[in-house]
């Protein structure tokens, strides 16, 4: 399997620059999603690695080999994307011969390759079936079927479940983490589908704006997220930041103050305006009376069967809380919570940076 490496890479559409200056590493038998908000030069950086769109300046390597002026059949990649066109008057098997054709293989090739390719995605039944004859999530696996008979090294992916319903989504992620984990290609994945990034990714690459904002594992994006944008764009529902200054080793919010979590009191200056962090599932229901516990008042809930959403009012502060349904209060309830002291992250008000490791 290959490694992709990308080196100083800008995509400029005229004045407009859609890809900044993007360095990332793809090891071989990796599965790296590019992840973002759309917008944000997803498509264009995997388009430009699959040779669909020029260079405008930096480097693309395959495999150690400088790729930017290769064609995109010399490239050892295979795309899947989001819409699969598949020939609608041509049999499954035929779909995946097509994909071969450039190739000029023997028809035993040919045929071992397509078994082989039908038997891993669990399609050998259907190989006789026209597309119409097929579910979403058969015809999704053809797509992946036709770009695994020419045994790439890369492969590329480019929203590849959008146009399925809910429940078949999950399902095809399912067997795309399968293939993965079986066949180790080395994969690089567009979505804006934080689910389908935290669960199939060994690397999460965030972008805004045509930038990397942050690389990492989904758990280190998820608990040691780099700045304020990467903190509220992973995790649903979204990170509270709740405005505070530092003095005397506590964080005083508008309406009330929390001692500095131990990894924050050394580094960090008094009266540094911040934004203090809290996920939902860090806001916990607490009894009155011991310290640090903060009386609400519960403004709305949305019941999502296994657990809750509070839309709570701490102060004038407004902070979603996500809480075992059981324990749901009423609306309008006046309720106390604390907040998991060790999981609150900190952030620099006007740079939005973390302080977490300053
Ligand atoms: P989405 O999730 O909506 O597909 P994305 O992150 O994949 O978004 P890109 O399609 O890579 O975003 O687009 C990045 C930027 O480049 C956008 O601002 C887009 O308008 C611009 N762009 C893309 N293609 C072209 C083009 N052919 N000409 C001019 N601008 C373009």
């Amino acid at each position: 399997m290959s490694a992709i490496i990308l080196r100083n890479l800008v995509k400029r559409y005229e004045a407009d620059m859609a890809v900044h200056d993007i360095n990332l590493n793809v090891e071989a038998g990796e599965f790296v999603v590019l992840l973002g908000p759309s917008g944000c030069g997803k498509t264009t950086t995997l388009r430009m690695v699959a040779g669909l769109e020029d260079v405008s300046e930096g480097e693309i390597y395959i495999g150690g080999e400088l790729a930017n002026d290769l064609a995109p059949k010399d490239r050892g990649i295979a795309m899947v994307f989001q819409n699969y066109a598949l020939y609608p008057h041509m049999t499954v098997r035929q779909n995946m011969e097509f994909a071969l054709r450039p190739l000029r293989l023997d028809r035993a090739e040919v045929n071992r390759r397509i078994t082989e390719t039908a038997e891993i995605l669990g399609l050998d039944e259907y190989l006789a079936r026209r597309p119409s004859q097929l579910s979403g999530g058969q015809r999704q696996r053809v797509a992946m079927g036709r770009a695994m008979v020419r045994t790439p090294e890369v492969f590329l992916f480019d929203e590849p479940l959008s146009n399925l319903d809910a429940k078949l989504r999950t399902k095809v992620r399912w067997e795309i983490g399968y293939l993965h984990r079986r066949l180790g290609m080395t994969t690089l994945y567009v979505t804006h589908d934080q689910t389908e990034a935290m669960t199939l990714a060994d690397k999460i690459v965030i972008m805004r704006q045509g930038r990397i904002e942050q690389v990492g594992t989904p758990e280190e994006v998820f608990v040691r997220p780099r700045n304020t944008f990467v903190a509220t764009f992973i995790g649903t529902p979204a990170m509270n930041l709740v405005p505070a200054v530092s003095a005397d080793a506590n964080l005083h919010a508008k309406d009330f103050s929390l001692p500095m979590p131990q990894k924050f009191r050394n580094h960090v200056p008094e009266g540094l305006e911040v934004l203090i962090g809290i996920r939902p599932s860090n806001i916990n229901l607490a009894d009155s009376g011991p310290a640090n516990v903060f009386a609400a008042s519960v403004r709305g809930i949305e019941y999502l069967g296994t657990d809750a959403l509070l839309d709570l009012r701490v102060g004038s502060e407004e902070l979603v809380a996500e809480i075992p349904a059981i324990l749901r209060p009423e609306v309008d309830a006046q309720i106390h919570v604390s907040f998991d002291m060790q999981s609150l992250q900190l952030f620099d008000a006007k740079t939005g940076q973390s302080l977490e490791s300053i």
